[in-house]
């Protein structure tokens, strides 16, 4: 991979000394890529010129383009389009809490796991994305505004743990301490259930949050909206998460996508709660985002407080998510679609 961000430090010590230079030089380069996020070789004041020219011509540095940026006067949300290298658009979006500045970013372009609610994945997966242009988004959005960005969500468009080794690379580049040394504990990976990556991710040991969006609660209706439900059952997805906890010892999230008739009644209310019971985990309940080429529609007010008072009495912790940018469209992909019909794709 020439990407130059996504290398780790050993695989840029063994660049620096292929050309033979001193070791240290790796660290200098380092730091600035993941520490002060420059986007060209010409920035790296202390490294030699002959060097930066190597570097540039065998590694060429592409900092993504921000093509659009949508910013809500409501909260403060900012909504990005990014174009990579090879004129593919991603879309990330920043958020802003109390706690700090909160940053959703993508992993792939498209995604190929079909729900059918969802609009990043209607034309199917275009490709993933390096571990560099994952760092990539946050680090341009964090020049953008000139703040600390604190905590990552990687719930933009793809699925996060079908390449486990990318998102793996990564989380070691962005909670290095040498670079943004954003702690795991801050850090959130949103899956639709890969089974053997959730154990695989919690084998690694680290403290990173997981996300299940699980939006039914029997395989049968599951399958309706989420074709991975073909293949792995609610209990093996279950199963999994109980195994992240039991290794990890952190507090699971299970997304559930609010959708108007469809799962949102008292007996789907009561069944999550008979399936979550006793779980550490707690529930963030997401009003489904309506996206045009899809029938589906948001919960009726009443319906959600319904479900939530339904999930209380199970003991469940339950969580509404907030609508945040309402007014730009913040939601899942409808940007980038927009962005690409207008350029006629
Ligand atoms: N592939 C991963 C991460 C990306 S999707 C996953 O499935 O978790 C991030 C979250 O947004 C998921 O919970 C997904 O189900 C949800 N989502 C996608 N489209 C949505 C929509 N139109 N309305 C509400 N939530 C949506």
């Amino acid at each position: 991979m020439k990407d130059i961000r996504s290398k780790d430090l050993k695989e840029l010590e063994e660049i620096i000394l292929g050309y033979g230079e001193s070791k240290f030089r790796a660290k200098q380069l380092f730091e600035w890529l993941h520490k002060k996020m420059v986007g060209s070789y010409d920035e790296m004041k202390n490294l030699p010129q002959g060097l930066r020219q190597k570097l540039q011509a065998d590694y060429p540095l592409v900092p993504l383009r921000i093509v659009e940026d949508l910013h809500s006067q409501l909260d403060g949300t900012i909504k990005y389009l990014f174009e990579l290298p090879d004129s593919h658009i991603i879309e990330s979006v920043l958020m802003r809490y109390k706690h700090g500045n909160s940053v959703c970013i993508s992993s792939q372009v498209g995604c190929r796991m079909g729900c059918k609610f969802c609009a990043s994945t209607l034309e199917g997966l275009v490709r993933p994305l390096t571990p560099g242009e994952m760092v990539g988004q946050i680090y341009a959005i964090q020049q953008d505004i000139g703040e600390r960005i604190s905590n990552i969500v990687i719930m933009g468009s793809g699925e996060p743990l079908e390449y486990l080794d990318i998102t793996e690379r990564f989380l070691t580049l962005i909670n290095h301490e040498m670079g943004q040394n954003i702690g795991q504990r801050h850090i959130t990976v949103s899956t639709c259930g890969l089974v053997p990556q959730i154990k695989e991710l919690a084998d690694k040991g680290m403290q990173i949050n997981l996300a299940l969006s699980l939006h039914a609660t029997t395989d049968e209706k599951r399958k309706q909206i989420m074709p991975i439900a073909y293949r792995y059952s609610i209990q093996e997805v279950l199963e999994a998460c109980q195994y992240y906890i039991d290794k990890t010892g952190r507090r699971v999230t299970f997304e559930y996508a609010l959708i108007h008739g469809e799962n949102d009644k008292e007996e789907d209310a009561k069944s999550l709660g008979k399936l979550l019971k006793g779980m550490l985990c707690h529930v963030n309940l997401i009003p489904v985002n309506k996206i045009e080429e899809r029938n589906y529609e948001s919960s009726k007010t009443s319906s959600i407080e319904n479900f939530i008072r339904i999930l209380e009495s199970y003991h469940v912790p339950t969580t509404l998510r907030r609508t945040l940018g309402a007014d730009i469209d913040a939601a899942c992909g409808q940007l980038r679609r927009r962005y690409m019909k207008k350029r006629g794709e």
